[in-house]
């Protein structure tokens, strides 16, 4: 058992540290003090094959797999979380519905310019009324078979991704019938871009990922062919709640990136900062702060990673992925919160990446399932069903 990265994985995490640490870090303090989606990073991020990372080579993709796109999500998040969110959200929430349950034509249509980075996918589940309680999904979908058309009407808020200026697709949910015992049949449907009564309100004012695009979205009387159902009717629950599995994983491996980030960042505070005629770091209590950090990043890496190559094996790994999420998420608040505590009144200055990292860290104990829902899913896994 050999816990080190292959080496065609240690050359992509090489590549991708180089590039967050070149083009990622010197730019985007400024993208996330003026709320603005960093289109040059991301156009350079489609350029490098990240957004095609674990998609077949048939379909623009690298070939790779989801090892390979935790360790980009971990790379760039270990620098910054909004770009390493508009890569997750691309990838695992936008392309991969398209990837796991689409029809051929459905693959051929959207895969390569999503693989290639000229489109974004967004993947609109929460809703105003239920984000954990996703089966209650308001949004309904009708067959209007004179015209072989889904007419959509309904709203999803938190959506990343979906409002850029290269946001080609939402995939959303939407209630089309009943079954017998009355509950709702959940489908996705594909709804493009620019979509007539489809319409995409400002961006949301976070407390942070504040250069990474989320936004809320109205479906009024929305048209789109009956061609746009993805996978079978009725098994779009079953779907999402695959997407999201497997999500987590990238969510813990972005997760463990900005737990690493603050590791990284206090160690260089440590080594410069003075106090009482010493570096700060010379003080043991410094000292064991930031090795109590690196512990957690690194057993947070150890849980992902075994998520993510049992995922990669086609073995169960939905308690794994549950455990990685719920730990990382709990780790990276951990030590934002101590990288902040570190640095001092300049770590509460937004001009430090510390301060970014603490803002962009709290969101990661919620987004894709709270801890809440991750410790319900872990209790299922270990046999209680209340
Ligand atoms: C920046 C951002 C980006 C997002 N991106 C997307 C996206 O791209 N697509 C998408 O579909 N969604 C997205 N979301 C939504 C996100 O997944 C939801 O916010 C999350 O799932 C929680 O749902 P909620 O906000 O409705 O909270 P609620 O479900 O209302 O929960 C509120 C609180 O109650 C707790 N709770 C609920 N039920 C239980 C229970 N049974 N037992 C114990 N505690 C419980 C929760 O854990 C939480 O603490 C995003 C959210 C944000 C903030």
């Amino acid at each position: 058992m050999d816990h080190r990265l292959a080496p065609e994985h240690e050359e992509l995490r090489r590549t991708v540290e180089e590039f967050a640490h070149d083009v990622v870090a010197p730019k985007i303090g400024d993208y996330y003090e003026r709320h603005e989606f960093p289109y040059e990073i991301v156009r350079e991020m489609g350029r490098m094959g990240l957004f095609g990372l674990p998609f077949p080579e048939e379909y623009g993709g690298m070939g790779g797999d989801y090892l390979a796109l935790g360790i980009a999500l971990e790379e760039l998040a270990r620098v910054d979380s909004s770009v390493a969110i508009t890569l997750e959200a691309g990838v695992s929430l936008g392309a991969m519905p398209v990837y796991r349950f689409g029809t051929e034509e459905q693959k051929r249509e959207w895969l390569p310019r999503m693989c290639s980075g000229e489109i974004l996918g967004a993947f609109g589940l929460t809703e105003p009324e239920g984000g954990s309680d996703a089966g209650g999904t308001k949004t309904t979908a009708v067959r209007d078979e004179a015209t072989g058309e889904w007419v959509i009407n309904g709203s999803k808020c938190f959506i990343t991704n979906s409002g850029t200026d290269i946001t080609g697709l939402v995939t959303v949910t939407a209630v089309t019938g009943r079954k017998p015992d009355g509950r709702p049949l959940i489908s996705s449907i594909i709804v493009p871009s620019g979509t007539p009564g489809f319409t995409v309100a400002a961006p949301y004012s976070k407390v942070g990922w504040n250069a990474s695009d989320t936004r809320e979205l109205a479906f009024d009387d929305v048209r789109v062919p009956l061609a746009n159902l993805l996978g079978e009717e009725g098994r779009g629950y079953a779907q999402f709640l695959r997407i999201l599995d497997e999500g987590r994983i990238a969510i813990s491996a972005l997760a463990t990136g900005l737990a690493q980030g603050c590791v990284d960042e206090s160690v260089k505070y440590a080594k410069e900062r003075h106090a009482f005629g010493r570096p700060i770091g010379d003080n043991q209590a410094i000292q064991f702060k930031i090795a109590d950090m690196e512990m957690r990043a690194h057993m947070a890496r150890v849980g992902w990673r075994d998520a993510a190559s049992r995922l990669v094996l086609g073995e169960p790994f939905k308690k794994e992925a549950a455990l990685a999420k719920l730990y990382s998420s709990t780790v990276a608040v951990d030590n934002a919160r101590e990288a902040t505590q570190i640095h001092g009144g300049y770590g509460f200055m937004n001009e430090y990446p510390v301060a970014r990292m603490w803002r962009d860290s709290k969101i990661l104990e919620i987004g894709e399932g709270t801890s809440e829902v991750q410790r319900m899913l872990i209790a299922r896994e270990l046999g209680f069903t209340a």
